[in-house]
């Protein structure tokens, strides 16, 4: 069926694409893709000979017209280069275009570094905060971590080895003890979660040095004073002696 179709592909493991977007990405008339070469392995792994164009961040504004042209009639999936589309990923000017026009738009939900991240990260996951790439500058870092500091949620932020020192050690200043994970790999062979409080995460990596590999870190939502119930009878006939006194 004409439309464009948000096809999801795996964030390191092949096998974790899913059989519905293995069945789209072989019938489309088109696929979008980011970086065709890195789109063309998975297409070939998977005997797929669609046809592919290219729709990154710097070109989309000028491929965008026709993709969606085509989609009127034709079926356009639209990959990137791993992961949800959309997701820290070119995408949502398409699909809002999209449904603008009228056009159909489906989606083919897979592999998320950040819901990856998030299942292995042993972090409250009832509320969580996605948060993308931190700005690179120390001056934008701190800004945005001081105001989702507030924020009752758990953090999860995108992260690479060369700037996740820098990373750690700011948010370890600014949001002071909290829990996280700095999680690595997910779904590859050399998968790891290292979990531990914002400071002792800066201390170890700004010893261990940048890490290879791609990176998600959870932040674990602000500390609450937890206090028992038989704390508060403590404290409520405390004051209730002080009062009699
Ligand atoms: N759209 C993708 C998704 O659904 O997760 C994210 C794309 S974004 C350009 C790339 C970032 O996602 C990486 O810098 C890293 O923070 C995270 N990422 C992607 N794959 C990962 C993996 N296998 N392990 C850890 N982080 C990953």
């Amino acid at each position: 069926d004409p439309g464009i179709y948000i096809v999801a592909t795996p964030i390191g493991n092949l096998n974790d694409l899913t059989f519905r977007a293995a069945d789209i990405l072989k019938r489309a008339d088109v696929i979008a893709a980011e970086d065709t070469r890195i789109t063309g392995k998975l297409l070939k792994h998977i005997g797929s000979a669609v046809h592919m164009v290219s729709h990154h961040e710097h070109n989309a504004h000028i491929v965008r017209p026709e993709l969606l042209a085509r989609a009127q009639k034709e079926a356009v999936a639209l990959v990137t280069d791993a992961g949800t589309p959309l997701i820290s990923d070119p995408g949502y000017r398409l699909v809002r275009a999209a449904r603008d026009a009228g056009v159909t738009v489906t989606s083919i939900p897979g592999a998320c570094a950040a819901i990856t991240a998030l299942t292995l990260a042993g972090l409250p996951t009832d509320r969580f905060l996605f948060a993308g790439f931190a700005p690179p500058k120390e001056k934008g870092l701190r800004d945005v971590l001081a105001e989702l500091g507030t924020v009752q949620a758990t953090l999860v932020f995108y992260e690479t080895g060369p700037r996740l020192a820098r990373f750690l050690s700011a948010a370890a200043d600014i949001l002071g003890m909290r829990e996280a994970a700095v999680t690595r790999e997910l779904t590859k062979m050399y998968e790891e979660v290292v979990p531990g409080t914002l400071p002792a995460l800066a201390a170890h990596y700004d010893a261990a040095g940048a890490p290879k590999g791609e990176i998600v870190v959870v932040i674990g939502p602000p500390l609450v004073i937890e206090t028992s119930e038989a704390d508060l009878d403590a404290a409520l006939r405390a004051a209730m002696d002080t009062q009699t006194l």
